[in-house]
Formats: C-alpha cells, structure tokens, sequence
C-alpha cells in the first residue's frame, strides 16, 4: 500500500482537505512515508469508511512544527497527538466533512483544541474596531 496508490483512489481529497493545526491546504506527499501538511508537517492518512461513501482522514501530530497559526493536536497519556475526522461524498458530488475530533476529547472533557476551521479569526476582528471612523 504505498501513497500512489492512495492518491488515485482519493482524488481530489486534499484539495478539500485543511490541516486541523494551521489551516493550511497544501500538502505535500513523500512516497512511502506520507503525506504531510507544507506549513506544519502535520502526518495525514487517509482510510476508507466501512459501507459509506467517502474518506476517513487521520492526522498525526508526532512531527508537527511550531507555526505562527498553529494549535498542535493535544497529546494524552493514553493517546499519541492523533485527530481524525470523516467526510462523506465522492469526487465528482463533492465532500462534506461528517465528523472530526481530536482523540484527547475522548478522555479530557475540558479539551479545549480546536480544528483550525473552528478557531475564531484572531486578527480580523481585531481590525475592526482599530480604526472607528468618526463623520463630522
Ligand atoms: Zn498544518
């Protein structure tokens, strides 16, 4: 099973797919070894979901680097720094993302990480109120 393989089958999964730590959706794939997130290095693996249609994608957090726009994957006593997600649908309807969560959630209940797509915009909001406009 190498990772050639893998791209033909998922067509197109990467780019749907956004890196849950930095939100990047360039990836890179290194024969054999994966395929790993440009701006983090976070690992994503890719499974097929029994009896639905669509990919299943865990990411790995083991070798992810610190990033400016980055919340690293929670690591556990019980679990490696691993988050998976499902998505259904096919290449050609598209895909909706069904499911995601960080294992940690499972055993923390105040787990507090965030998908990168569900993290609130930091800076945007900011911006708003830097410059009120005062009519005279
Ligand atoms: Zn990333």
């Amino acid at each position: 099973m190498g990772i050639v393989e893998t791209e033909d089958r998922y067509s197109g999964v990467f780019d749907v797919v956004k890196c849950p730590v930095c939100g990047s959706d360039k990836w890179t794939h290194l024969v054999y070894q994966g395929v790993f997130c440009r701006n983090c290095n976070t690992k994503c693996t890719l499974r097929e979901p029994a009896g639905d249609q669509g990919f299943i994608t865990e990411f790995d957090g083991t070798y992810t680097w610190s990033v400016d726009d980055g919340e690293k994957i929670p690591e556990t006593e019980e679990y490696a720094p691993v988050a998976s997600g499902k998505w259904l649908g096919t290449e050609n309807i598209g895909y909706h993302r069904h499911w995601f969560s960080a294992r940690a959630d499972h055993v923390h209940d105040d787990c507090e990480w965030e998908p990168a797509w569900n993290r609130e915009p930091k800076n945007e909001n900011e911006d708003e109120h830097s410059y009120p406009t005062t009519e005279r």
